[in-house]
């Protein structure tokens, strides 16, 4: 068994280099919805003397602490870029790869030279080659990470913030990091999701991400529970246990040439806008309810969410809201008209909202397309937004036959 000692490890690793006893094992990223293969990550092995396989864990480190790792990580990068060579020479389209850059790198003031020189070295396009960087790099100065980053963005390869919520970095620093992925930790993905605590969590990080078109990967998931709950998140590349382990090259190479693995190019974020629980919660209330309408009482104006006609004459989706019920009024039955504009009377709500109401709900005749008048309710949930005085009202409304 090697022995590693900050003494030693410099000379083990130049030898272990030449020899090539250093290698990449891949771990394959699926997209959550398709299962296709989408990119994988190259993770560091190294093979003892005796043929055993030794994980990163017993040697990263000590790396680290000697400032040795910057070799290793440009070494893993060269083997990736001799992977993808060989497939495009053998006609073959290569899915993206992830190296790992230790935070040691952002002292490295020729960083993104050396990437473009090793990569197109190899004729390798620089999209297929996604710059990992552990969230604690960005420890170092904000300024200072936001140009290291850029510059490595303006070169064309992707930048992603390897760890996320492992750490103790600020979701206030992350959103100006001009990074395009976000890798969700391990640590945050515990047993099935049955927490309801770290469930808040995970939504919470997810949400934050694509509102600042983050991408997003987990990591560590092991179990199909994760998986489903992850889809609700609109995650959307899963690396984990319960796809695949990190593999031998000569398996990858395999994986990714069958036919039936089909693999993912093009653009995540393009093509699969984020689907959120709230999103998918939505469509739900959108099934039962056809028309939703956000009504600000205070200030006398709505918006229509969610617009399926019963009538023919077709209303402004947003604007006044006591012209809203005007119209609305007009494609009831001359006998409900004056009910329905009395129960929606802009400042009768108001009053009652103040006296203690939480909904006002009616049931009118409404006129459809096919001249027949059909029940429909009408409710409005009264609503408050802690952040503003303003008293609005939701407008759930539906056929009841
Ligand atoms: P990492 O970058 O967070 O890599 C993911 C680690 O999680 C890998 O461990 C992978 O095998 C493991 N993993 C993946 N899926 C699962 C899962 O479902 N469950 C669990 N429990 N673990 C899973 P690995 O390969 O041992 O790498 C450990 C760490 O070593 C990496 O963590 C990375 O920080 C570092 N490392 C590996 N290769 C390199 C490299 O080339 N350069 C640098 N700088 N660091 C590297
Ligand atoms: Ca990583
Ligand atoms: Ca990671």
């Amino acid at each position: 068994m090697i022995q590693f000692t900050e003494g030693n490890i410099e000379a083990m690793l130049d030898e272990a280099i030449q020899n090539g006893m250093i290698v990449a094992y891949y771990q394959p990223k699926y997209n959550a919805l398709t299962g296709n293969i989408s990119g994988a990550e190259a993770l560091a092995r190294w093979i003892s003397d005796e043929g055993t396989l030794i994980p990163p864990d017993s040697f990263v480190p000590i790396l680290e602490k000697s400032c040795l790792i910057t070799k290793l990580d440009w070494h893993i990068l060269k083997i990736v870029c001799a992977l993808m060579k060989k497939q495009i020479d053998n006609g073959l389209q290569p899915v993206t790869i992830s190296v790992n850059f230790s935070r040691a790198h952002t002292y490295e003031p020729d960083f993104t030279e050396r990437l473009c020189n090793i990569v197109d070295g190899h004729n390798i396009p620089h999209d297929l080659i996604e710059v990992e960087i552990t969230e604690s790099a960005l420890a170092k100065g904000k300024t200072y990470i936001i140009e290291f980053i850029n510059k490595i963005r303006n070169a064309g390869f992707t930048v992603a913030i390897d760890d996320f919520g492992s750490g103790l970095s600020s979701l206030n620093f992350v959103k100006d990091v001009p990074a395009s992925v976000l890798k969700i930790d391990k640590s945050l993905l515990s047993g099935n999701c049955e927490n309801e605590k770290e469930r808040i969590v995970l939504e919470s990080i997810f949400c934050f991400a694509h509102r600042l078109r983050l991408s997003t990967v987990a990591e560590g998931v092991e179990t199909k529970e994760q998986l489903e709950f992850l889809r609700t998140c609109g995650c959307e590349l899963i690396q984990g246990y319960y796809f695949s382990r990190p593999i031998p090259e000569s398996e990858y190479e395999l994986l990714v040439n069958i036919p039936g693995n089909k693999t993912d190019t093009g653009d995540i974020i393009e093509t699969q806008p984020a689907a959120s629980a709230t999103q998918l919660l939505l469509d739900a209330v959108f099934m039962c309810y056809p028309l939703i309408i956000m009504c600000n009482l205070t200030r006398n104006s709505f918006y229509m969410m969610a617009y399926e006609n019963f009538t023919t004459q077709s209303c402004k989706s947003t604007g006044v809201f006591t012209e809203l019920i005007e119209h609305g009024a007009t494609t009831m039955h001359p006998e409900d008209q004056e009910l329905f504009k009395t129960t929606f009377d802009r400042l009768a709500q108001i009053e009652a909202y103040n006296k203690g109401d939480r909904k006002r709900s009616v049931v009118t005749r409404q006129i459809g397309d096919d001249g027949i008048y059909r029940r429909v309710e009408t409710t409005n949930y009264y609503v408050k937004n802690p952040s503003s005085t303003d008293i609005l009202a939701i407008t759930l409304s539906k056929p009841l036959e």
